[in-house]
């Protein structure tokens, strides 16, 4: 699945998006020799109902769960972009700012959220929706055409071609099945660092499993993930 000389980028729009997902996947990817970061494109500071809870410590708490979760992982760099939560927008900004991401990280393989509506609303977060789209608008053409962004040319940022990409689909639509039956363990793990967000470890352990289970099924396998996978048009041949 990947190579020792593997770069993977995972980016996603909150702390605790990437285990959500495709926790079991990033620790197969880390065991097999890939080099994994994180891009958090918020700094989750609406994920509360705490009356008492301030957005500055909810962000601060936020943080801090991810960068546990992703030592669990064994994720090397946790880049956080610090963009308010519930407010992302598709902006010239963000698009240079992520781009500036994908250039500086240099992934062979992306992983990012589902830009797509659907039935589950809280898997179809906008800023979940939005991040998605951002993170494939930048992939192509922004992070590897050169006259995009010139600014980050004169900060030594080259153009960079990913060369696939996976959604993070929750359900449907997927068509990569990955076997995390040995790292659940270490998923459940990393989840159970979100103390804020999931309080309750023996119903995360219950949820996961059977979410897990449910999506191996079709193909025999004990636990999965699943995602929609991407090959980039003329990647590793220039430019199309
Ligand atoms: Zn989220």
């Amino acid at each position: 699945m990947a190579d020792r000389s593997q770069r993977v980028l995972v980016i996603v729009a909150h702390p605790d998006d990437a285990e959500s997902w495709a926790g079991g996947t990033i620790a197969k990817l880390v065991r097999a020799g890939a080099q994994v970061a994180y891009c958090i494109v918020t700094n989750g500071d609406k994920g509360s109902g705490d009356r008492s809870m301030t957005p500055e410590r909810l962000a601060a708490t936020r943080q801090a769960e991810q960068r546990d979760a992703a030592s669990v992982l064994g994720v090397g760099t946790v880049d956080f972009l610090g963009f308010p939560d519930c407010e992302v927008e598709n902006t010239r900004q963000m698009r240079m700012t992520v781009t500036a991401a994908i250039r500086r990280h240099r992934p062979d393989l992306l992983l990012t959220q589902d830009p797509n509506r659907t039935k589950l609303l809280g898997a179809s977060h906008r800023d979940h929706r939005i991040v998605g789209e951002i993170a494939l608008d930048c992939v192509s053409p922004l992070a590897r055409a050169h006259l995009a962004f010139p600014e980050l040319l004169d900060q030594g940022l080259e153009p960079h071609t990913v060369k696939e990409v996976h959604l993070m689909v929750w359900w449907d639509r997927s068509d990569l099945v990955v076997d995390i039956s040995e790292t659940i363990e270490v998923k459940i793990a990393a989840l159970a660092c979100y103390v804020s967000q999931i309080p309750d470890r023996a119903a995360l352990d219950k949820n996961v499993r059977e979410r897990a289970a449910r999506l191996g099924k079709p193909v025999g396998y004990r636990y999965a993930e699943v995602f929609a996978r991407m090959v980039i048009d003329g990647s590793g041949r220039g430019f199309p």
